[in-house]
């Protein structure tokens, strides 16, 4: 695992206390940054001197040529409103590469039916993984969802 900094490509409000932001890959660490949906990236910041780490999942989808994070300010919160207040698109934050065990791998070929439960900022690796279901037609798409079916 290893720490690049990356610029931010976008920022967009999605609500008024959470953001979402889209990061700038270069060409040669396009490898190192493609993620299984699921994974989080670590920031890492500073703060009074000492390094803080903090991580967020990744809601884009895979192959996503601007992956990113949505970021939910939290009361208090060190870094969550330091991301949501301090920073605009340009801007660069020290990123550490994908990481992360719960992960969805799509197989289109299985057709599988998928069901996704989630809560307040935990939507986020939801998101990603509903995003590259839809993107690689991985479910099952000729049977209709059961309650349609009686
Ligand atoms: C795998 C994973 C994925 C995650 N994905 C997301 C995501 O997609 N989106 C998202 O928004 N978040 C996500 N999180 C949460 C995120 O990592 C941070 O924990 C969150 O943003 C809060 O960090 P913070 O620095 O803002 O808050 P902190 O500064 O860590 O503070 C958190 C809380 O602790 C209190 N606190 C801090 N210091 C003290 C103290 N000394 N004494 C008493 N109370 C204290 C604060 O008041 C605050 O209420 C994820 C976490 C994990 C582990």
């Amino acid at each position: 695992m290893q720490f690049h900094n990356l610029h931010i490509h976008k920022i967009i409000s999605e609500t008024p206390d959470s953001k979402t932001f889209l990061f700038e890959i270069p060409e040669d660490l396009r490898e190192a940054y493609r993620h299984i949906p699921g994974q989080h990236l670590t920031i890492r910041l500073e703060k009074n001197g000492t390094e803080i780490r903090r991580t967020y999942s990744i809601c884009t989808e895979v192959d996503d040529p601007f992956p990113g994070i949505t970021v939910k300010k939290v009361k208090n919160g060190y870094a969550s409103n330091f991301l949501c207040n301090e920073l605009i698109e340009g801007d660069i934050l020290d990123v550490m590469t994908p990481d992360g065990l719960f992960v969805l791998e799509t197989k289109p070929e299985a057709k599988r039916d998928f069901y996704f439960i989630a809560a307040g900022s935990g939507i986020t690796p939801i998101m990603s993984m509903i995003r590259t279901v839809l993107k690689k037609r991985a479910w099952q798409s000729l049977s209709p969802p059961v309650w349609l079916q009686r």
